[in-house]
């Protein structure tokens, strides 16, 4: 496997919302980059999005050298060939199994050995991508949160597979982007969509039920729960086919999960009711 430091080029497949981002905090680390899409014009609207991203930085300014000069690290292609030099490919195409497979059964391919192959995916089993390669091993869940160049968490997910030092290597690379990171083992949703999906669902439904307006739900949750967004604002934000794909492979996998959950009312029943009681989740002084 290929150290941190033997990084120079970073591939990028597709194009789209989180390709575009992750190709950009990569060349804004200094990474030469290759962004991958399957037509010239996602390529360039890629492209596109990425120097206005830059622009505006550069304006606030939060860009440490001109965009033209990152912009400059960072090439667009369709052909897979391209890839051929990567030293680590990080996939953001549609959230769709069967076409992730294939992009990995093709990294495979295309890329060195020594390759990390990485996977952006919301909700899809890493062990299930990872198992369209003959490297498993290599094949890890790079979780980046949108939009990228502002979010500042990666959620690092972890394969039935996965060696130790490709988990190392991938939360290493992610604060080299200036990234915090978390873990997840692949179950699911992993960590933040298992949490995030009913939480806009159940917004979703509450306007549904006409329990309060569009506005008054999300001003409630964002008011309410100090989150920046309420469930409305951040669906139409994250992309509500991605929320429908991302809702309907957890409730393939998990069912109902909208019933308080059993562990709630044993603490409840224990008397743990959380900090004004010293003990819930946690212990408080
Ligand atoms: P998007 O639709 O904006 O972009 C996907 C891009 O992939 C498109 O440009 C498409 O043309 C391209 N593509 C499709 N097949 C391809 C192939 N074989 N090779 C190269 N490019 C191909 O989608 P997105 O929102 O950027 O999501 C990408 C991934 O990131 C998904 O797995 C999604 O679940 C995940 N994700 C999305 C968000 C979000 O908020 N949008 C957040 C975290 C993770």
């Amino acid at each position: 496997m290929r150290e941190l430091s033997d990084i120079d080029v970073v591939g990028v497949v597709g194009a789209g919302t989180m390709g575009h981002g992750i190709a950009q905090v990569a060349a804004t680390a200094g990474y030469d980059v290759v962004m991958r899409d399957v037509e010239p014009e996602y390529v360039d609207r890629g492209l596109d999005a990425i120097g206005a991203s830059l622009g505006r930085l550069a304006e606030a300014d939060r860009l440490d050298e001109a965009p033209d000069a990152v912009r400059s690290r960072i090439a667009g292609t369709t052909d897979l060939a391209d890839l051929a030099d990567a030293d680590l490919v990080v996939e953001a195409v549609i959230e769709d199994l069967a076409v992730k497979r294939e992009v990995f059964a093709d990294l495979d391919e295309f890329t060195d050995d020594d390759v990390v192959l990485a996977t952006n995916t919301s909700t899809l089993s890493i062990t299930a991508i990872a198992s369209a390669t003959d490297r498993a091993s290599d094949v890890v869940g790079l979780h980046f949160m949108n939009p990228v160049p502002v979010m500042d968490g990666v959620e690092v997910v972890v394969g039935e597979r996965t060696a130790d030092a490709v988990v190392e290597f991938a939360h290493a690379f992610a604060e080299d982007l200036g990234k915090e990171t978390w873990e997840s083992d692949d179950k699911p949703g992993f960590v933040t969509n298992r949490i995030l999906m009913p939480w806009i669902n159940e917004g979703v439904r509450a306007y549904d039920e006409g329990v309060a307006s569009k506005t008054d739900i999300d001003r409630g949750m964002t008011l309410g729960t100090n989150v920046p967004m309420g469930p409305l604002e951040l669906a139409d934000h994250i992309g509500l086919d991605v929320v429908l794909d991302a809702s309907e492979t957890l409730h393939e996998e998990l069912g109902d999960r909208y019933k308080p959950a059993y562990l709630v009312k044993r603490k409840v029943v224990a008397g743990d009711l959380g900090k004004k009681t010293g003990r819930g989740f946690y212990e408080y002084e």
